[in-house]
C-alpha cells in the first residue's frame, strides 16, 4: 500500500462518534440565537491580511506569529481568518448594515491560528460568535452575558463554568492609564521578560496578561486600571453589574482580565472552567466601540463574544450524554431481493407519512443475524424485520433492541401509526 497522507498537525478530523456532541452544541446555540432575536451572518474564511493587522493590532500574538498568511496568485497578501470579529465588521461596513439600525448578528465556523497544538488549543478550531453593532448601553453588555449563561444551562454545563468580568474603560482613560503603566514597568525593566519588553511601548496592557510565573509578583503590584477609570466607564460597568445581579448571574470582577486583542474597551468578560487544565477559557468577549471607525466605518458602538467549540465539547465529554436523538428510531432488515424491493417501497412510504422518522434501511444484504448486529450497533431502538414470511403476510416483525418487550407483529399498513405512537412523531 502507498503511504497515506496525514492531516496537518493541529487540524482535527471530527469523527462520526464525536459529531453528536458538536451538533448538540450547534443546535442549542442556533435555537438560543433565534430565541433572542439574533440573525446569522456567513463570512469568508479568507480575508486580506491588512484587515487583521488593522483590527487585531500589529503587536499581538495573533498577528505577530499565529496567522496563516500567503500570497494570492495576483500577489495580494491574504490570511485565513484567526477570528471572526474583523470579517464581521468588514462585512457590516461594506454592506451598509450599520445604516440599517442596530444589528444583532451571529456566526459559526472554523478559525485558524498557527499555535502550538495541545489539549484545547488547535490550529483549526471552531467558534460560535456574536457581534452587536449600534448599541452603546450596558443593557446589551448584560444581554450577551445573560444569553451565554442560558446556553450553559441548556447544555447542562452551568456547574462547570464561572463568569469573570472587568472594565477596560474608555479609550481616553486607557490612554492615561497606559502612560502610568509604562512608567511603572520602565522602573522595573530588569524584571521584564523579552516579550514584555517588546510590548512595553506598543501594547503595555498586554504585559498584564502575561502567563510568565516569574513576572506575576511584578504584575500584581502594578498600578490598577480601576484607579484610573473615568466616570462614564464606572457608571457603565456599575449598571452591567446591577443588571447581572437583577437576573441572578454570579460573577467575579477580575481586574487582571484585559483580553489579548487590542480593540476592546469598557466591558470585557470570560467564562472559565477549571475542568480543562490550562486552556480553561471557553467563551470570551467584550465591547469594541472604536473598531468600526478604525476599519473605515462611521463611529459605531459594538460588543461581541466568541466561544470555542472544542473546549465546550471537551466539557460535554466529562458528563453523561444522551445519544438517542442522534441514533435511528428504527433499522429495517431485509431478507432477500424481493424483501429489498418491498422494503425500499415501505421505507419511502414511512418517510412520506412521518417526515421526522429516523429510519436506517439495511443495504448490502447478508444474513439476518449479521444484519441484526448492524441494527444493534446503529443505536436504533427497534429492528424491523422483513423476511419471506412477513412479505407474504404483509407485516413486519418488530424487535425491541433496547428494552425487553416481546417481539411483535405489525401489519405494514399500521407500521406508520405504530412508530408515530412509539416515538411521538407527527404524521403528515
Ligand atoms: P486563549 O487565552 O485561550 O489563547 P484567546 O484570547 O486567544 O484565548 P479568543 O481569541 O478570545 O481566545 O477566542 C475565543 C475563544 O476561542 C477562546 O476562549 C477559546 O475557547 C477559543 N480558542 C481560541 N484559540 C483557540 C485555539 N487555538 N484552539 C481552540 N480553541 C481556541
Ligand atoms: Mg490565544
Amino acid at each position: 500500500m502507498a503511504n497515506a497522507v496525514q492531516a496537518i498537525r493541529g487540524m482535527n478530523d471530527i469523527l462520526p462518534a464525536e459529531t453528536p456532541r458538536w451538533q448538540f452544541v450547534e443546535q442549542a446555540f442556533r435555537e438560543l440565537m433565534a430565541g433572542y432575536g439574533y440573525r446569522q451572518i456567513r463570512l469568508p474564511l479568507v480575508e486580506k491580511t491588512e484587515l487583521f493587522k488593522r483590527s487585531i493590532g500589529e503587536v499581538t500574538d495573533i498577528v505577530e506569529k499565529e496567522m496563516y498568511t500567503f500570497e494570492d496568485r495576483n500577489g495580494d497578501s491574504l490570511s485565513l481568518r484567526p477570528e471572526g470579529t474583523a470579517g464581521c465588521v468588514r462585512a457590516a461596513i461594506q454592506n451598509s448594515l450599520l445604516n440599517q439600525g442596530a444589528q444583532k448578528l451571529w456566526y459559526a465556523g472554523p478559525m485558524f491560528r498557527h499555535e502550538r497544538p495541545q489539549k484545547g488549543r488547535y490550529r483549526q478550531f471552531y467558534q460560535l460568535g456574536v457581534e452587536v453593532f449600534g448599541l452603546s448601553g450596558p443593557d446589551i453588555d448584560a444581554e450577551l452575558i445573560v444569553l451565554t449563561a442560558r446556553l450553559w444551562q441548556r447544555l447542562g454545563l452551568a456547574q462547570d463554568v464561572h463568569l469573570e468580568i472587568n472594565t477596560l474603560g474608555t479609550s481616553e482613560s486607557r490612554r492615561a492609564y497606559r502612560a502610568v503603566l509604562v512608567e511603572y514597568f520602565n522602573a522595573h525593566l530588569d524584571q521584564l521578560d523579552e516579550d514584555s519588553r517588546r510590548r512595553l511601548h506598543s501594547n503595555p496592557l498586554r504585559i498584564l496578561d502575561s502567563k510568565n510565573p516569574e513576572m506575576q509578583a511584578l504584575i500584581e503590584a502594578a498600578p490598577r486600571l480601576q484607579d484610573h477609570l473615568d466616570d462614564e466607564s464606572n457608571a457603565h460597568f456599575a449598571r452591567v453589574r446591577e443588571l447581572l445581579e437583577a437576573v441572578g448571574i454570579p460573577y467575579r470582577v477580575n481586574p487582571r482580565l484585559v483580553r489579548g486583542l487590542d480593540y476592546y474597551a469598557k466591558t470585557v468578560f470570560e467564562w472559565v472552567t477549571d475542568k480543562l487544565g490550562a486552556q480553561g477559557t471557553v467563551c470570551a468577549g467584550g465591547r469594541f466601540d472604536g473598531l468600526v471607525e478604525q476599519l473605515g466605518g462611521k463611529p459605531t458602538p459594538a460588543m461581541g463574544f466568541a466561544l470555542g467549540m472544542e473546549r465546550l465539547v471537551a466539557l460535554l465529554d466529562e458528563r453523561p450524554f444522551d445519544e438517542t436523538p442522534y441514533c435511528p428510531h428504527a433499522y429495517l432488515l431485509l431478507a432477500g431481493e424481493q424483501a429489498e424491493t418491498a422494503g425500499l417501497q415501505l421505507a419511502e412510504q414511512l418517510r412520506d407519512t412521518l417526515p421526522a422518522l429516523r429510519l436506517q434501511v439495511h443495504c448490502g444484504g447478508g444474513s439476518i443475524k449479521s444484519q441484526m448486529k448492524k441494527a444493534d450497533r446503529s443505536g436504533a431502538a427497534y429492528a424491523l424485520i422483513l423476511g419471506d414470511q412477513e412479505l407474504t403476510e404483509q407485516r413486519v416483525t418488530v424487535k425491541d433492541l433496547r428494552g425487553d418487550r416481546p417481539q411483535q407483529q405489525v401489519a405494514q399498513n399500521e407500521l406508520a401509526g405504530f412508530l408515530a405512537r412509539e416515538f411521538t412523531l407527527a404524521q403528515d
